[in-house]
């Protein structure tokens, strides 16, 4: 059998890995121009494909039959072939953003939700909340509900942004601000590239339930993968699908203090995992054309912590590298979303008699003590998970991927 995904422009994705994984496969990537559609559709040879931009209205005249939910959203995201080459049109993003809802725990029967966006995806996420009883309001850049009057809308308990808004590599921006609304009780977000978008990032540190669009993406392809295979598939494999994508498509980021062994064990943890390793301090030598020592001299702290956070930025936003961070990063609130937007962040600890203080400025000039203290804090921030370099780089790699394997 053999099934695809069939769009205009299509970048890297993560469906062919995800139809693998249930079974769906071999799985395809097919990209055609709107004149190359119908042809495709009459002689291609494909049994189930998924349908993406800017094809899911453009494909319906295509198919001789429609499911219901399909017909009212509108929209199709997949087909199958029948034997008598018929096509069948349904819509899984209905069950994926169904299933995203239930996942994320946020209750939305009776409550207001503000839906950013007026595109394909909002008119899914509008008839789902309607289907649990939700009152859904559409903010539209040009519509009667727009970004200029919402405080007409201060009593909503949640947001689900439907906006292309944040995601790579425009990452850091936000389509709203959550001072706003004092009820707030979560926020989703459709984009999962990167995996935090700034509008979830807020979410987290005003403790509200935050969820990205990865799991709707991995219910959306299950609820396909059943339809292309005529079988039942297990709810169970969304998790462990989810799951695994997460953890390959983030960065494994180490903070900690200046000489605590992070450019030795993220370069053995890189070669382990097969992954691509990048040393922050190396990448802001190569940009200064200088030594950190010597940005410090020339240019002074700050112009050396203003180019560590440009650095943090474009590196952050990347996916499945593996990343050692100068020990100050942590100085600077605003690398907190830039490490988090995309990466599990380990602090690798080491007692300060073990540290090296060769060729680091700030080691040299204040006591390592004191730094720890006051840096102390903001490591705890930062992290995700802390753990110990005090045996051999080795051992320390194989416990960091230990931790990541036990949150798969
Ligand atoms: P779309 O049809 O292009 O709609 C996006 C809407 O966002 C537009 O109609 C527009 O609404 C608004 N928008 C666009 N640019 C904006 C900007 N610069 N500032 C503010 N608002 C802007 O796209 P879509 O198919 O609905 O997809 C929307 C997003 O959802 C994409 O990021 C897509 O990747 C994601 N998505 C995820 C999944 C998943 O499984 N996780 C599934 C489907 C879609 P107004 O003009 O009314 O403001």
């Amino acid at each position: 059998m053999q099934f695809g995904l069939l769009g205009k422009k299509l970048s890297h994705s993560y469906s062919p890995q995800i139809h693998q994984e249930l079974g769906s496969f071999p799985y395809v990537l097919i990209e055609k121009q709107p004149e190359e559609v119908a042809g495709f559709l009459r002689s291609g040879t494909f049994d189930g494909l998924n349908v993406t931009i800017p094809y899911k209205k453009e494909i319906i005249p295509y198919c001789s039959e429609l499911t219901p939910i399909a017909k009212t959203l509108g929209a199709v995201n997949t087909i199958v072939k029948r034997s008598d080459d018929s096509l069948i049109g349904h819509n899984t993003d209905y069950f994926g953003f169904q299933s995203m809802v239930i996942h994320s725990g946020l209750q939305v029967a009776g409550k207001k939700v503000l839906v950013l966006g007026s595109g394909g995806a909002s008119v899914t996420v509008c008839a789902v909340l309607k289907a649990f009883s939700a009152n859904p309001v559409v903010i539209s850049r040009t519509g009667e509900n727009n970004y200029e009057n919402l405080s007409r809308h201060m009593d909503a308990s949640a947001i689900i942004n439907t906006t292309p808004v944040g995601m790579y590599p425009n990452t850091g921006v936000s389509p709203i601000d959550l001072n706003m609304f004092p009820n707030l009780e979560g926020v989703l977000d459709l984009i999962y590239n990167p995996s935090e978008t700034k509008l979830l990032t807020d979410a987290c540190e005003r403790g509200l339930i935050a969820e990205n669009g990865l799991w709707m993406l991995v219910s959306q392809a299950k609820e396909s993968a059943q339809w292309f295979l005529g079988k039942a598939i297990d709810d169970t494999c969304i998790e462990r699908i989810y799951k695994k994508l997460q953890l390959q498509s983030k960065n494994i980021i180490l903070i900690g203090m200046p000489g605590c062994g992070k450019s030795t064990v993220g370069t053995l943890l890189a070669q382990k995992c097969n992954r691509n390793f990048v040393d922050t301090d190396a990448e802001i030598v190569k940009r200064a054309g200088k030594s950190i020592p010597e940005i410090f001299n020339d240019q002074g702290e700050e112009a050396f912590r203003q180019l560590e956070s440009s650095v943090l930025e474009d590196f952050g936003k990347s996916s499945g590298l593996v990343i050692a961070t100068g020990g100050g990063c942590v100085t600077r609130a605003e690398n907190y979303r830039s490490l988090h937007q995309n990466g599990n962040l380990f602090w690798l600890q080491r007692p300060l008699t073990e540290l090296s203080t060769e060729g680091r400025p700030l080691s040299i000039r204040t006591e390592l003590e004191t730094m720890y203290q006051v840096r102390k804090p903001m490591y705890e921030k930062f992290a995700d998970y802390s753990v110990w370099n005090t045996a051999s780089p080795e051992e320390t790699v194989t416990l960091i991927l230990q931790i990541l394997e036990e949150d798969l």
